[in-house]
């Protein structure tokens, strides 16, 4: 194993970061001053400015994206009009994944300052979906997230373990990021290959480069906290004494799981909300609450029928986001499911920008099931629950492949006895009811799905069925 060397922090933060951001065309550093500015002022002051730069998104969407020019005429919208407020905004129609598939030319703006980049999002909920995205909005979602880190201490060039789902087969485009991930103090572990003999590694990894931060999906550093366990390795930092916080993201933070990879690395897990096509989000204050980037979006919550819930109501998270050109995001439908905090709270940190109380995760984090004649969806949670139980489990994950089926993969130790098996079975089958066919299978090693993640339940029925 071979074990990179850190560049000295007072280089890499200071002179290579601003330098590889103006290289890339990024006025990121701009960015996280005026947010780190912004932070303090009171809701109004972030209204005024939401608004502000609303106005100004509009307006080159009518004029650059045939696709959004036709939804503000249809709805009446007057891009041009200086009284345009963030009411009038609710006047146009959601867009969704759909949409984008469906009029991805007539919604992107090529020859927007800097090109337009492509991108691609995971395909974790079905189809990957191919969308755009400019310098301006980079530099947003990236100033956002310093700013956020800024929370807990964490800056620009300060060592970062990523545990992330990372290509097999580098290209050359992989190899110079890495290269320039190594000048910056970043360094990604392959989170699609997490064997014993590899975990071994990633832990040397944390005690040779000793991080400032570690970043990745909660179940894989939950699952990388508990092999340091089962070494016999104590709780506490694990040899990472530089270390300030575990930011998790991509995945709904299991409380068990919040617990291990606290327990083991020593430091507060800080959840990180965002997704690949909307952005970065939002991020936990040291208060605890996690606090929308308001000066970059709009979020609103809506129900299925595309309107606004009651407040302190769950819907589906619904974006616009106020730096995106080459493919501007208005009304967004994201599918992930959350509240927001009643705007009249105040959070200790002093923070006025807008609080995600709760996180549901993908509308897809869910099984499909029949009751009676009726089709009901179920937080995949309940199932969960079932298999955390259960004793002798390390690991496992449950697939819905149809309606009427459940694959259950798990890796057993020698308590789970055939008795605990047909318990897990016999509890599965209450929640789901009795027409469905519950297999339990014992493996060794459960590999992550393709994208990467270590889901814990994957139905392939929501799309399709509904
Ligand atoms: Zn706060």
């Amino acid at each position: 194993m071979r074990l990179p060397l850190t560049m000295p922090r007072w280089i890499a933060g200071p002179i290579l970061w601003p330098l590889t951001e103006r290289l890339r065309g990024r006025d990121t550093m701009r960015r996280v001053e005026q947010l780190t500015h912004s932070q303090n002022w009171p809701a109004k002051h972030l209204r005024d400015l939401q608004q502000h730069k609303l106005h100004r998104v509009l307006r080159s969407a009518a004029r650059h994206c045939p696709f959004y020019a036709q939804r503000f005429r249809d709805a009446g919208l007057d891009v041009d009009d200086p009284q345009l407020s963030l009411a009038d905004l609710k006047r146009l129609p959601p867009i969704t994944r759909a949409d984008i598939r469906e009029h991805h030319a007539a919604m992107t703006w090529h020859e927007c300052p800097g090109g337009a980049r492509p991108y691609q999002t995971g395909g974790s909920t079905g189809e990957p979906l191919q969308f755009y995205i400019d310098r301006f909005r980079a530099s947003a979602d990236a100033a956002a997230r310093w700013r956020a880190r800024g929370y807990w201490g964490v800056r620009p060039g300060d060592p970062e373990i990523l545990l992330w789902g990372a290509p097999f087969e580098l290209t050359r485009n992989d190899r110079l990021r890495r290269w320039r991930d190594g000048l910056l103090n970043q360094y990604l572990l392959n989170a699609f290959d997490m064997t014993a003999a590899n975990m071994d590694d990633y832990l040397a990894h944390i005690r040779s480069l000793r991080p400032a931060c570690l970043y990745g999906y909660p179940s894989s550093l939950a699952l990388l906290a508990r092999h340091a366990a089962s070494r016999g390795m104590q709780p506490g930092n694990l040899g990472s004494d530089r270390l300030r916080a575990v930011f998790v993201t991509g995945e709904v933070l299991l409380e068990q799981d919040r617990e291990i990879i606290a327990a083991m690395f020593g430091k507060p897990v800080v959840v990180e909300y965002g997704s690949r096509d909307g952005g970065f989000t939002a991020m936990a204050c040291p208060s605890g609450q996690l606090h929308i980037a308001d000066e970059n979006l709009i979020i609103e919550l809506l129900d299925p029928a595309g309107q606004q819930v009651a407040p302190g109501e769950i819907g589906e998270i619904t974006l616009t986001h106020l730096d995106a050109f080459a493919m501007p995001l208005v009304r967004y439908r994201i599918g992930d499911l959350a509240r927001l905090a009643d705007p009249g709270t105040s959070c200790p940190c002093g923070r006025a920008h807008a609080v995600l109380t709760e996180v549901h995760g993908r509308v897809t984090d869910h099984i499909v099931c029949r009751q009676g004649s009726t089709v009901r969806r179920m937080h995949a949670l309940s199932l969960i629950y079932v298999l955390r139980e259960a004793e002798g489990l390390a690991q496992f994950r449950v697939t819905q492949p149809s309606m009427d089926r459940l694959d259950v993969e798990v890796v057993p130790d020698a308590r789970f006895t055939t008795r605990q098996e047909q318990l897990v079975e016999n509890r599965l089958r209450q929640r789901m009811g009795d027409n469905v066919t519950i297999r339990i299978h014992r493996r060794d090693h459960i590999p992550p799905t393709a994208s990467g993640k270590h889901a814990c339940v994957v139905s392939k029925v929501v799309e399709n069925d509904e």
